[in-house]
């Protein structure tokens, strides 16, 4: 048999432990991993000079704007991030505009993304205060999962009160659909938003001090208390704060089904580099005090995080550098960014490599019900593949980002290593940092569960 690419003379990071050699793919699936004289002949080599095949990265938290702020980014520009990020499958939020609310606003971002996008992608459908009949419909068409901003943030969609987010806890959970929440407490930040401005606090620690711990701490407690209530599956997006690590390891404790991501700017980044980076650095939830960061990390190689996203929420420059903190917008890209920053972490220490391809990718494709056809380099799963050069010392350069958004808090931050190519479903995206192939290669994702339920 003649395979139809044949990547060898790398190191496999497999589920069973590592391998040295490389795989063979048919079509879009891995047919063999194996040593290299045990591989068959390809179609296509591709030699891996030493290096490391990781499973395609999976970013469960994304804005790519389309439709509705393709001045911002859109599936073309998002995507081709990812790719030339190592990224194979980004889950993708539902604050566009329209808001992924209805069958008809999925059904026009599912156009959108079949157009433009370069790696496979899932996307997420709003739970919000107006469209609790719309839930079904979503599911039927194919998100990924809802998500329910609990807290107002960019795009300014209302939180639903108590008795709608139940109720739809309860939906999703016989939907077979995992609720994703942007967990922070409305009224508290509201209000603290409020006298902050009227105190005439424009600086960008205003921004740090409008979402205190507490906001995160309550709206977690609250959406961990209505899942379990519900029997819904939860999943804590953005987690920026060391008090809701005991509150994660509680709940599961008690058997709910929760998992939890953190981002690489609150492992990363603090409040100390509010004064430096100023508006850049506006985030929400906002970056916290030192002394956040080192328990984040403890969290990630424990389990009590299950995985890292990115939360890339491109904005303009212009957007980004307004010098009052509350006009200077929220978020920043991340996508592109991610894989070569936790690789450094990976070389430093920090994280073994095994566990970075759980929370990378193996971790995130079982939350989303996706494993083990994405998040795994093993026979039968689909060849998403980014091969990585672990001695690749460089920096981050805003400039060259492939998202529309030229502009990071990393910028100028040395990094040891970087994704040098990505295979999505045994197709090639990037080589050396460049895109590779035409857009519309992505595909959407669905989650098994689900399917195998209807
Ligand atoms: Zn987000």
């Amino acid at each position: 048999m003649t395979a139809d690419l044949v990547i060898r003379g790398g190191t496999v990071m497999t589920p069973q432990g590592r391998v040295r050699g490389g795989l063979a793919v048919a079509g879009e699936r891995i047919v063999a991993v194996a040593a290299d004289e045990a591989l068959p002949p390809g179609r296509e080599v591709i030699e891996a000079g030493g290096r490391y095949l990781l499973p395609g990265v999976i970013d469960s938290h994304v804005h790519f704007r389309e439709p509705g702020l393709e001045y911002k980014e859109d599936w073309e520009s998002g995507t081709t991030a990812a790719a030339c990020g190592g990224v194979t499958t980004v889950l993708e939020m539902p604050n566009t505009r329209p808001p992924t609310a209805t069958v008809e606003a999925l059904a026009l971002k599912q156009r959108c993304a079949a157009r433009g996008a370069r790696v496979d992608y899932g996307i997420f459908g709003l739970l919000g205060q107006d469209n609790l009949d719309a839930l079904a419909g979503l599911a039927e068409h194919g998100v990924i999962g809802f998500k329910c901003y609990m807290g107002e943030t960019v795009g300014a969609i209302p939180a639903p009160d108590d008795g709608v987010m139940l109720e739809a806890f309860q939906r999703a959970a016989r939907l077979g659909l995992r609720v994703a929440v942007h967990a922070e407490n409305n009224g508290i930040m509201q209000r603290l938003i409020s006298r902050l401005k009227a105190a005439g606090r424009t600086d960008p620690l205003a921004h740090v001090e409008s979402r205190p711990e507490i906001c995160a701490v309550e709206a977690v407690t609250r959406a961990v208390l209505f899942a379990e209530w519900a029997g819904a599956a939860l999943h804590v997006c953005h987690e920026s704060c060391k008090d809701v690590l005991p509150i994660l390891r509680a709940a599961r404790q008690r058997g709910v089904d929760v998992t939890a991501e953190t981002c690489p700017h609150y492992l990363l980044l603090s409040s100390a580099d509010m004064g430096r980076l100023g508006p850049v650095l506006r985030m929400n939830p906002p970056v916290r005090a030192p002394g956040h960061a080192e328990a984040l990390w403890a969290g990630l190689r424990d389990g009590t995080l299950d995985m890292i996203a990115t939360d890339h929420s491109p904005h303009t420059v212009e957007e980004k550098t307004l010098p009052d903190i509350w006009h200077a917008v929220s978020g920043f890209p991340g996508v592109e960014t991610a894989v070569p920053l936790m690789l450094t972490e990976v070389q430093r220490g920090r994280l073994t490599l095994e566990r970075y391809v759980e929370v990378s990718a193996a971790s995130p494709a079982r939350a989303w019900s996706l494993y083990p056809r994405k998040g795994a380099l093993q026979v039968g799963s689909d060849a998403d593949v980014v091969i990585v050069d672990l001695d690749a010392p460089g920096e981050i350069r805003a400039a060259a980002l492939h998202s529309k958004s030229k502009i990071t808090p990393f910028e100028g931050f040395k990094i040891a290593a970087r994704p040098v190519c990505t295979i999505v479903r045994g197709r090639v995206v990037m080589r050396d940092g460049v895109p590779v192939g035409p857009a519309g290669w992505g595909r959407p994702v669905t989650p098994a569960a689900r399917a195998a339920r209807s």
